[in-house]
């Protein structure tokens, strides 16, 4: 398929945001990419537009019943001025496995990463150069069809749209303080956490929100039917690293299989850390802090890498980890992880793609 160009005239593009207040999606660039659906005709019409609002009926079907999908990935501008994307051929394997679980169209993978990159080509200028800052790459598909039945829909969106994200740790890795909820769960056994769709995040608000009110920074869900294992923190996988083996709750079905958790799985292994996919409760968690046990705890992710988690708020007691600082290897992590993504060290893995 050939991408239609339409674009905007050089005298009429945005002015670029100052680098230092750019924080996460709140500014978008000069263009966008979209592509229709239809039963008929399939994937067509593809093309670079204006960012632009899109064009829907109040009944679209994505209003009322959420079926929608999207993806989140990066572009990093290297140290010797390249551009740099991170496994981008995973994320467009995730919307697919996403679209097939929401019954939606699958997108051609390899053309959609094609287009992909010709979008953030043409806006390469607006990829912040400071260090830890990103252009933040949206792909999202949505049901359009105007109706009230409960049904597939059957025409789509799928859109590109591109964010310039600061700096996650402008000074310095800043351990989170995490509320354990055990009142409100995000995702059932034979639901679709793990799937990137907006009904899960739709329904994590509240808990999100009322943790924040106390205080914390995000929500640690455990599994909805004991409310006993750990599953994720807010939208990230979350790691403990014990005195023998480095834990990760498995994937189970209601946990989001994060690309940045297979990196660090990946990587441990590599450097000689055992690695253990397995159920892992709130109980031996808290035993782990109590005996000392547990040396670190840190969610994986693409916006912010690694997050360490510095303290654990579950049934009204706090329990401080690594004495509420950031562990050695959570720092590592984040030091070679970062180093491929900005072209300071040689990526053995093929994680990236250079696209300039
Ligand atoms: C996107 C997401 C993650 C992290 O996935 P990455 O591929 O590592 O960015 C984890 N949990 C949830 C709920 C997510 O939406």
């Amino acid at each position: 398929m050939e991408i239609n160009l339409e674009l905007v005239p050089k005298e009429r593009r945005k002015p670029k945001p100052d680098p230092k207040t750019l924080g996460f999606g709140r500014y978008f660039t000069d263009h966008m990419f979209i592509m229709d659906y239809d039963r008929d005709r399939g994937w067509h019409n593809p093309r670079i537009c204006p960012y632009q609002p899109l064009v829907l009926d109040p009944a679209a079907i994505v209003l009322h019943y959420a079926q929608t999908i999207f993806e989140g990935l990066k572009a990093y501008l290297g140290v010797d001025g390249r551009v740099r994307l991170f496994r981008p051929k995973d994320n467009m394997a995730r919307m697919n496995r996403s679209a097939r679980r929401m019954v939606m169209p699958e997108i051609n993978e390899t053309f959609a990463l094609e287009a992909l990159i010709e979008l953030v080509r043409l806006e390469r200028e607006w990829i912040p150069s400071e260090r830890g800052a990103s252009l933040y790459i949206r792909p999202t598909m949505i049901g359009t069809q105007a109706t009230l039945g409960v049904k597939p829909s059957c025409s789509y969106y799928y859109y590109v749209i591109l964010s310039p994200v600061g700096a996650y740790y402008a000074e310095g890795f800043n351990p989170v303080k995490i509320y354990v909820t055990d009142r409100y769960v995000r995702a059932v056994p034979g639901g679709v956490g793990d799937v990137k769709t907006g009904g899960n995040y739709a329904a994590s608000l509240m808990a999100s929100e009322e943790a924040k009110a106390k205080g914390f920074t995000q929500v640690l869900w455990l599994d909805a039917k004991e409310r006993r294992f750990v599953e994720e923190v807010g939208t990230m996988n979350i790691f403990f690293y014990f005195e023998d083996e480095l834990v990760t709750p498995e994937l189970t079905g209601s946990i989001l299989p994060g690309i940045t958790r297979d990196s660090v799985i990946k990587l441990a292994r590599d450097w000689g850390i055992p690695v253990a996919e397995r159920r892992i409760s709130i109980e031996e968690v808290i035993e782990g802090i109590a005996t000392g046990r547990l040396k670190e705890c840190f969610g994986t992710g693409t916006a912010a890498v690694i997050s360490p988690v510095g303290l654990l708020r579950y049934q009204d007691q706090e329990y401080v980890i690594n004495g509420g600082q950031t562990g050695p290897l959570a720092q590592r992590l984040f030091n070679e992880l970062t180093a491929y993504q900005y072209g300071e060290k040689e990526d053995p893995y093929g994680w990236i793609k250079i696209i300039d």
